[in-house]
Order: structure tokens, then C-alpha cells, then sequence
């Protein structure tokens, strides 16, 4: 007989909710004096240990943004053509810095219809105005534009000539007060023979100001990773996403243990500079030593962990979350490579159980799907409001990448795809920042039980306790009618 032997080669594997951490004499008098920075790859640190899913229904520019913000990351999906996906890459670089210094310009001779769609696609509120030789002429901002309804009107006509504008080494803090004194929100910065090299606008101080903590590269950008898949354009996509400044690069399929991985991480490797290369989805300790032998900055783990995913059913495949993440953290740790606990988290205890275990940062989908961040509008239904999410490899998701990259559909492909993802509803949820409020504060409190001041500390001294089916139910509420 072949196969495996299943009386000497089965093992457990558990997940979050088959196991508790035991509480530990603390030494932390507060909450708040837990520290929750960790490493997201070989060379980025994130402020909090949480990244918002490469998928189409969480992360896009608006996500990306408010997660860095909050001193997280967020990956933007890779399913839309590269010039999409590359302009959500530069929709968050330049949402903020230190200088947006490749602010979108218009010549004298365009129109306002063309600055209106600037606007829109880049979702910014004022555009410079430059001639061919990146002289400086003026700005329009939607104020110029609040009663102009001929979208055929030169810009000329409608431009505001008379800029105030600083030189070039102006402190965010010189041009705070000159933001001030001034009354203006957007400051161009022009060299010593008056060509434009960079803006600064007021909101990018507000945001300095107040979200202390965001995620930034050393140009004071917001970070944002960008994803890939494994095919020959992949590779152009990796470059052209990192020339747009994306921070790291995530190969991303659901058996991130093949030779096509594999492959790719060498093919883009000396190509995307100083970007770091995050790789998976693997489940195993050999799976982590391949990748990170390859050369992966970051490896990301779960099969079939994920709240939409049902690969473990389809294929009969996967480890329990829990494993999966101690196996590969015991591989990942011998070369300093972080491990992302990719999938599967519902609560705050569960990202604490997920970093104890040995992961760096976790990695969240289905929780951030329902915030007014997340693409996709709120349904509203009579016992409450929802947003859509769907696995990446739903019939849904392949029926409409087909349709964006064919445009058309061959039904008889359809038929025969065999999803490994389901469609959904969850729960509206209001602002990202809420959700992860919550989760932060959860997990800070969760360190505290065990008495680590920090991720390493969690790390090192946590002590898991296996619970049975009893256990388990009496973790949550139990035996009252809960109210709210
Ligand atoms: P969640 O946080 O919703 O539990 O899990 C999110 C993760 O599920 C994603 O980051 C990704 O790794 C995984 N995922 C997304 N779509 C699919 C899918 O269609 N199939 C599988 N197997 N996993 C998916």
C-alpha cells in the first residue's frame, strides 16, 4: 500500500480557538505602555502589527491610506490592469509627506473638463499649472472650479496666478506657519530658477499632526505595498508598481509552495529596488524554508484559514491556522524573516494568539470588509447593513476578471472553474479606525496578561493552554440575554 501512514504521520493541528494563553504575573501597569511595533519584512517596521488583505472587496487606495495611518499597511489588490492598480499606489504616496514630490500638473493650454478628471482620479483637491520647461504658473483648486460649469474654458482663464511658494528645503514646520499667516492650503516648492520640484499642502501637516503614528517611507510618504501574481506580466507589473513607490511587492497564490513562486521571486528580484518581496500563501516549515531560500523579505501563511475561503473542503488541503504559523515561525526565525499570519482572524484574541505563536503581523480580510473604507457600497437589509466580500478565487471574483480582461465570458470556462472562495455579506462596520481601535486596544491588553511589553516579549514568554469544546463555550458570554 502507498500513501501516507496515517497511524505514524498524523500530528494536530490547532487553531486560534483551540487553545487560550495563560495569564502571567505582569509587570505592566498600563495598557498603554505596550509597544506594538514589529516587523512587517526584512526592512520595513510597522508602528502596529496589522495589514489590510490584498483583496477586491478591502484594500484599495482608500484603505491603504487609513491603515498607514494608523501605523499598519495595507497590500492593493492585484486585480485591475496595471495602470489602475498603479494609481492607487500614487493615490497614497501622495495623500501625504514630508513633499509630494511628483505632484500632478497641467499645462496652461488644458481645460477645466481635464482638471475636473485629474481631480477625480486622482482624488486630489488642486492641480499646479506648469509650462514645458516645469516653470510654475499657477494652481486651480476645486474652489476655482465650484461655479465653473464650461468644461471647455482654458485653464489659463481660470487658474489663480499669484502663488505663494517657498524654496526648496522648507521645513513641514516653516510651512505650517506660512499656512497660517497665509490663509492657503497647498504650497508649491520651486528651485532657485523658479521650476516646480514639489508641493506641501496643509492637509499633509494636519494628518503629521494627527496620526503621530502612521507608517512612512523615508520621504515622510504613507507606505503601501502593492500585489502580484506569477505570470510572465507580473514581472513588468512588479517594476512599474515599485517605480510608482510601492514599499514591498507580495507574490500572492493560494499555493504559494511551487516552483512558480518560486521562479518569480528570482525573476523580479533585482529588478524592483530596494522594495522588499513578501511571498506565499504557504502552510508548512519546508514551504517557509523554499521561499525564504528564494529570497522572500516576508513569507505569508494560511491555507485555508481565510473567513471566504473553502479550500480546506475543495481540496481536502490546509493546516489548521494556529500550526501552520508555529511551523513556519520555527523556520522563519533561524534566518530573521517575519512570518504574516495571513487569514482567519475574527477578534482582538485572536491576533494576540496569532503574534504569540511567532507571527510578526497578521494579516486581515473579511474584518475590514465592512468599513467605509473598504470598496463597495453598505445593502441594506431588514435586520441590519452589510458590505459585500468575496474570496479572491470565487466564481463571483473569476467570472468578473475574466469579463475586465476579456471582455467577454466563455461560459463553458465558467462552468468548469471550481471556486475555492465564496461570496458573502458582512456586517457594516463604520470606519476602519473603529475596527482597529478595537483590535489595538484588545491586543495591547492581551500582551498585558502575559506580561510582555512588547511583540518580542509576547513572543518569547507566552505559555498556550490546549481547551476542550467546554472551555470554549464558556470563553465567550454565556447564559444571560445579551442586551446590546
Ligand atoms: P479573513 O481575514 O477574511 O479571514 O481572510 C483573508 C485572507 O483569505 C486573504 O488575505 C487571503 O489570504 C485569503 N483568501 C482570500 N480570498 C480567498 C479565496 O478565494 N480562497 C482562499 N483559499 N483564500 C482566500
Amino acid at each position: 500500500m502507498t500513501g501516507s501512514n496515517i497511524e505514524n504521520d498524523l500530528r494536530v493541528g490547532y487553531t486560534f480557538d483551540d487553545v487560550l494563553l495563560i495569564p502571567q504575573r505582569s509587570t505592566i501597569s498600563s495598557r498603554k505602555d505596550t509597544n506594538l511595533q514589529s516587523n512587517l519584512s526584512k526592512n520595513i517596521r510597522l508602528n502596529i502589527p496589522i495589514i489590510s488583505a490584498n483583496m477586491d472587496t478591502v484594500t484599495e487606495s482608500n484603505m491603504a491610506i487609513k491603515i498607514a495611518s494608523l501605523g499598519g499597511i495595507g497590500i492593493i489588490h492585484r486585480f485591475m490592469t496595471i495602470e489602475e492598480q498603479i494609481n492607487e499606489v500614487l493615490s497614497v504616496k501622495r495623500s501625504e509627506g514630508i513633499m509630494i514630490d511628483q505632484p500632478v500638473t497641467i499645462g496652461q493650454d488644458g481645460n477645466v473638463g481635464q482638471v475636473k478628471e485629474l481631480m477625480s482620479l486622482h482624488k486630489i483637491g488642486g492641480i499646479l499649472v506648469k509650462d514645458d520647461l516645469n516653470k510654475l504658473l499657477g494652481i486651480i483648486t476645486k474652489r476655482d472650479l465650484f461655479f465653473e460649469y464650461d468644461d471647455k474654458k482654458s485653464v489659463k482663464e481660470v487658474m489663480t496666478k499669484d502663488l505663494i511658494t517657498a524654496p526648496e528645503g522648507t521645513s513641514l514646520d516653516d510651512a505650517k506657519t506660512i499656512f497660517i499667516n497665509n490663509k492657503i492650503e497647498k504650497l508649491p516648492i520651486v528651485d532657485s530658477s523658479d521650476e516646480l520640484v514639489g508641493l506641501i499642502t496643509s492637509k499633509d501637516i494636519y494628518k503629521r499632526d494627527k496620526f503621530p503614528i502612521s507608517s512612512k517611507d523615508g520621504k515622510g510618504r504613507l507606505r503601501v505595498g502593492a500585489a502580484i501574481g506569477v505570470r510572465e506580466e507580473d514581472v513588468d507589473r512588479a517594476i512599474k508598481l515599485t517605480e510608482a513607490g510601492a514599499d514591498t511587492i507580495v507574490i500572492d497564490i493560494a499555493h504559494g509552495h511551487s516552483n512558480h513562486t518560486i521562479n518569480m521571486i528570482s525573476k523580479i528580484k533585482d529588478k524592483i529596488g530596494k522594495a522588499d518581496i513578501i511571498v506565499g500563501n504557504v502552510a508548512t516549515a519546508e514551504g517557509t524554508k523554499d521561499l525564504i531560500e528564494s529570497g522572500a523579505d516576508a513569507v505569508k501563511v494560511g491555507v485555508g484559514s481565510g473567513s471566504i475561503c473553502i479550500t480546506r473542503i475543495v481540496t481536502g488541503a490546509g493546516v489548521p491556522q494556529l500550526t501552520a504559523i508555529s511551523d513556519c515561525v520555527s523556520v522563519a526565525k533561524e534566518h530573521n524573516i517575519p512570518i504574516i499570519a495571513d487569514g482567519g482572524i475574527r477578534t482582538s484574541g485572536d491576533i494576540t494568539k496569532a503574534l504569540a505563536a511567532g507571527a510578526s503581523t497578521v494579516m486581515i480580510g473579511s474584518m475590514l470588509a465592512g468599513t467605509d473604507e473598504s470598496p463597495g457600497v453598505i445593502v441594506s437589509r431588514p435586520n441590519g447593513r452589510y458590505k459585500m466580500t468575496r474570496g479572491m478565487a470565487s466564481l463571483g471574483a473569476a467570472v468578473d476578471r475574466r469579463i475586465k480582461e476579456t471582455n467577454s465570458i466563455d461560459e463553458q470556462e465558467m462552468l468548469e472553474y471550481v471556486p475555492e472562495g465564496v461570496e458573502a455579506l458582512v456586517q457594516y462596520r463604520g470606519q476602519a479606525s473603529e475596527v482597529i481601535g478595537k483590535l489595538v486596544g484588545g491586543l495591547r491588553s492581551g500582551l498585558s496578561y502575559c506580561n510582555a511589553k512588547d511583540i518580542i516579549e509576547l513572543q518569547n514568554n507566552s505559555k498556550f493552554i490546549r481547551i476542550t469544546g467546554a472551555g470554549k463555550a464558556e470563553s465567550g458570554a454565556h447564559d444571560v440575554h445579551i442586551v446590546e
